[in-house]
């Protein structure tokens, strides 16, 4: 799914994707869906330019169908091969030839500007691969950063300059991936950017309603704090309701038992509510006794588990270990409140991430983030999941904005508020205090 306002990579095929056939020292178009061949570095560097949030738009001309030797049949074929292969959104073909005088054959952007339509992408922060000049100078019409693989084929060059040169697709992935972006860009836009899965923490049911339409919430979170503050008498009640409209993603509910036993026999019953329940189990009970043991024993049992309440590396370890080989099960940080401490949460997290992924099966939990940016935070170091409550889910609209805008916004804030409270001055004070040049200078 391609979401609005994304960046797209456009791709040449012929070259590009797919082996050409050199005839003169110029590339053509295979001929048969036999000499389609794609050579198999190329899945690996498209899956790359997925990973960063590309939408991937494949853009041809293919001007042989209208020169009579070859049909859209044989041409549509290739392409189902190419998409069984690559990870491709789309692919837009110009079937013309230059007598046709159509706006989508390239070096014209016709094609370009189709996908922007379908998909509204940001033709801006967009880039396109070619290997001839009609490719590059395509992109650059349509306001696109071109990457030029140059294969040095006998023919003229693009006639306006592409971004860099390169010499194969791998070189043009790591181009963009680093070089081709600066800091600004390579900052999130969107939620599809984004390879932490997002979990909505939350206790009132017409809000966690409301996030469930939400593709981008991923699963969700409860507590016996966040319950309270939600006025819920009824916990089973409450669970039940949720999970007869929740019930194809994961959601957490907590036991509240403090001895082992009843612990133990609390997360049996939760666990039969649904597939898709984990148990919450706290790290240690109040006494601080480790909760592990029954925890272990739970996840041998085939009950999804999520301990939570860790604060310290050596209680991921721990966890990690004891959960080795059990149900599939979350290890859950409080991020926030390491952070509420003083100390920087992103080593101890992204060692927890290091140690967790020892076991398959196992995902990390950033629990209790305090703002937007524990979101990049917990990304960038290959966190599974972030929980989030409604407020900092709320700032993701603020994603990427520009912060020139934002300034004057928050002005405007100032402004509007002043108004509404019909706030004035007086000028009764005015005599009492000095004001203007200042006295005794002379
Ligand atoms: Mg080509
Ligand atoms: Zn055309």
């Amino acid at each position: 799914m391609i979401q609005p306002g994304a960046r797209a990579v456009f791709l040449d095929r012929d070259g590009v994707l797919n082996q050409a056939l050199i005839s003169g020292g110029k590339p053509g178009a295979p001929r048969t869906v036999d000499e389609f061949v794609i050579p198999p570095d190329r899945a690996a560097c498209l899956e790359e330019l997925k990973r960063r949030g590309f939408a991937l738009i494949v853009v041809t001309n293919q001007p042989d169908v209208a020169r009579g030797r070859q049909s859209i049949a044989v041409i549509e074929e290739m392409h189902r091969r190419l998409q069984a292969a690559l990870p491709v959104d789309d692919v837009l073909v110009c079937f013309h030839d230059e007598a046709d005088n159509c706006q989508c054959r390239k070096p014209r952007p016709g094609l370009l500007i189709e996908a922007q339509r379908k998909y509204d992408l940001d033709l801006s922060r967009s880039f396109l691969i070619g290997d001839r000049w009609k490719d590059v100078d395509a992109g650059n019409a349509a306001g696109c950063r071109t990457v030029f693989i140059d294969y040095n084929y006998s023919e003229r060059g693009p006639s306006t300059e592409p971004s860099v040169r390169v010499s194969s697709l791998r070189d043009a992935v790591d181009w963009i991936s680093s070089r081709g972006m600066n800091k600004e860009e390579l900052l999130p836009h969107s939620v599809s950017d984004f390879k932490v899965k997002l979990f909505a923490d939350g206790a009132d049911k017409a809000a966690m309603l409301e996030l469930y339409r939400n593709p981008w919430i991923k699963g969700f979170t409860t507590n016996p704090t966040l319950m309270r503050a939600a006025g819920i008498r009824d916990y089973e009640a409450f669970a039940l309701d949720i999970l007869s409209s929740i019930s194809d993603r994961p959601i957490s509910f907590e036991v509240f038992a403090d001895d082992p036993d009843e612990m133990y026999q609390q997360a049996l019953e939760i666990a039969g509510w649904g597939e898709n329940v984990y148990v919450k189990i706290p790290i240690t009970n109040t006494k601080g006794e480790s909760a592990l043991g029954v925890a272990r024993e739970l996840s041998r049992g085939g009950v999804k588990l999520n301990i939570t309440a860790l604060l310290a590396l050596d209680q991921v370890r721990d966890t990690a270990n004891a959960l080795d080989g059990g149900a599939p099960a979350c290890v859950s940080v409080f991020a926030g409140r390491i952070a509420d401490t003083g100390r920087d949460p992103v080593p101890v997290m992204k060692a927890a991430a290091e140690l967790v992924h020892q076991h398959p099966g196992m995902e990390l939990i950033w629990a209790s983030p305090r703002e937007l940016f524990n979101l990049i935070q917990a990304d960038s170091i290959d966190c599974d999941i972030i929980t989030a409550i409604p407020d900092v889910l709320k700032k993701l609209s603020l994603l990427g904005k520009d912060l020139l805008e934002y300034s004057r916004e928050t002005v405007q804030m100032y402004y509007d508020d002043a108004r509404k409270s019909g706030f004035t001055l007086t000028g009764k004070a005015r005599s009492q205090v000095a004001v203007g040049p200042v006295r005794g200078v002379k």
